[in-house]
This record gives C-alpha cells, sequence and structure tokens, in this order.
C-alpha cells in the first residue's frame, strides 16, 4: 500500500482546510490547546511507519485512554464484566443520564462516561494502586517508559465534573459501585488525562490490530478472542451518538476523546492515530474524521 503518497496528499489539503469544530472547554485546561495542530501516525503491524505534521507532540487522550482501562478490566474479570456493563452502542452523548436511569444504572456500554466510570471501579477493585499500575501496565506491553498522566488536566477536569459525580452517585444508588466514589472518580480523572503523541498512540494500540499480541515487545497484552471484543466494541461504541457516522464513512473500529484524538485499527494491517484539536457538534474531532475517511476510501483499506 502506497501510504507514503496519500500522506503526501493529505498533507497538501488538510491542515489549510477550514474546520467548523469547536475546541471544548468544559474541562479548562483543555481549552487552552492551539486550535490549529494537526498530526497523524500510522504504524503497520510490521513496523512501517508514517507521520505527517504535529505527531510527535502529546496530547490528551481523554475517552481514548476508556479503551487500555477496559482492556486491563477484561483481562482481570473475564466475562464477570459483562453483567455490570453492557455491549450495545448508546445512541446518547458521551455523558447523558437519561438513559442510564432508565437501565437501573448499568451502562449502555464502557466507552461511555458511566460505562468508563465502572470499569474504573472495577480496577479500583482489583488493583492495589490502580493509578500506578494501571500506567505500568501500558508502559510495559508497548516498551515506552515516556507515558504519563498530565496532572493539572486531571485536577482541571476534577474542579468542573458535576455530570460525571451525578453519574456515578446515579450508579452507587442502583449497587452498580462497589467503591468510594470520590476514589473511582480521581482514577478516572487521572485515566483521562493520560498523555501520548500521535506516534506513541499508533505504536500502543498495535495489539488490536494483532489479535491482543503487541507486535513490538510480543507481549499477549489480551488473547485474540478478547481482542476481537475489544474492537467490536469500539467499532459499535467509539464515537457516542456518532459510531454509525464513523463506521459508515471510514469503516475501521475506533476511539475519539475531547482532546481532539482519534485512534483507529485495522486488524492484521495497521494503527492510526490522528489528532486536531476542534471537535464537531458531536465532540468528535472534525478533522480526524475527515482524514481518516480520506484515507480509507483512497486505499480502500476499510474491515468492509
Ligand atoms: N474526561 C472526559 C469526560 O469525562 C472524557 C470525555 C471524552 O473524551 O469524550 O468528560
Amino acid at each position: 500500500m502506497n501510504y507514503k503518497k496519500i500522506f503526501t496528499e493529505i498533507e497538501n489539503e488538510f491542515p489549510k482546510m477550514e474546520d467548523p469544530g469547536r475546541v471544548p472547554s468544559y474541562i479548562p485546561e483543555l481549552g487552552s490547546i492551539d486550535p490549529e495542530k494537526f498530526g497523524i501516525h500510522l504504524a503497520t503491524v510490521t513496523n512501517r511507519n508514517y507521520s505527517l505534521g504535529d505527531s510527535d507532540e502529546k496530547f490528551s487522550l481523554q475517552s481514548i485512554a476508556k479503551v487500555l482501562a477496559l482492556t486491563l478490566a477484561f483481562k482481570l474479570e473475564d466475562e464477570n464484566l459483562w453483567n455490570r456493563v453492557g455491549v450495545e452502542p448508546s445512541g446518547t452523548p458521551f455523558n447523558s443520564l437519561v438513559q442510564l436511569d432508565f437501565e437501573k444504572g448499568v451502562p449502555r456500554n464502557p466507552l461511555i462516561n458511566a460505562g468508563a466510570l465502572v470499569i474504573c471501579d472495577v480496577l479500583v477493585s482489583r488493583l492495589k494502586n490502580p493509578r500506578h499500575e494501571f500506567l505500568e501496565f501500558v508502559r510495559n506491553f508497548s516498551g515506552n517508559p515516556n507515558i504519563d498522566y498530565n496532572m493539572k488536566v486531571a485536577e482541571s477536569e476534577k474542579q468542573t465534573s458535576h455530570r460525571n459525580a451525578a453519574l456515578i452517585n446515579l450508579m452507587k444508588d442502583y449497587g452498580n459501585i462497589k467503591n468510594d466514589i470520590g476514589i473511582v472518580l480521581d482514577f478516572y480523572f487521572n485515566l483521562c488525562s493520560l498523555e501520548m503523541t500521535c506516534k506513541e498512540l499508533a505504536h500502543v494500540f498495535l495489539f488490536l490490530a494483532a489479535h491482543g499480541t503487541h507486535p513490538k515487545t510480543k507481549i499477549e497484552v489480551i488473547s485474540g478472542s478478547k481482542a476481537k471484543r475489544i474492537n467490536a466494541i469500539m467499532l459499535l461504541c467509539g464515537f457516542y451518538d456518532e459510531a454509525g457516522e464513523f463506521s459508515f464513512k471510514v469503516g475501521l473500529p475506533g476511539k475519539s476523546g475531547v482532546g481532539g484524538g482519534i485512534i483507529a485499527v485495522h486488524p492484521e494491517q495497521y494503527s492510526i492515530a490522528v489528532w486536531s484539536p476542534r471537535l464537531n457538534k458531536k465532540g468528535n474531532s472534525y478533522k480526524g474524521m475527515k482524514v481518516l475517511e480520506f484515507l480509507t476510501d483512497r486505499t480502500q483499506s476499510s474491515i468492509f
């Protein structure tokens, strides 16, 4: 596949393309990001790499990190995990309370906020020091000791996260949160504050393009069967109420974050990370979605 040629075309067209999206301000620390940032990195399972723009600059993963927390929780809990969180698309915004009440505190899937809070609760129950052990898990399987949290971002979210507090309180009332609410929320804010460059992010997610075993470190992060299921959840639930749109236009399992990042995985081929901070109305990177649509159309390399 001639990714080099496609990357040159992207470089010529996308950075200057008009972008009606907006940088989110509900987490104050994210509001100060330069909206013009634009980076991409594609890493193949055979260790070929293609980069452009600000691909070596760290950004806030936000909801993208939920996939990594899910990976560890699924590894530890096996099928029991699904007693506490579903695997169905939500069709509602990422922080919706309505559906959660209707479904008696069992979140639709692990990638909306409520679901990720349940995953954090599982990790708080299972691990002695979840903040440290989760970070070590990611650093270890990816072979990258430079991955870290951004405490300023975590603190900033903590100050303004009334809605996440509402979600977790509602689930506690329904009996689906086992630990202290403050401890689980703190771990969640840390998780979302995880930072990576596009290059690091694409490399971390390669295990999902390689049946659960990281092609670089050769570490089995998760079994092939579990990797299949996580990719399925990303495809159906990775973009909140725009998951159908992403599947329709891009055709890859993926996950977005309000930091402006998107990760997408082509099983047996590559993992690709894009960062462009302006978000569309559904909270997904406007240009990030467009560029991935362009790439999978031009290379005819989607899962469909
Ligand atoms: N930390 C963010 C929140 O809870 C994550 C949302 C996202 O990236 O979609 O609101």
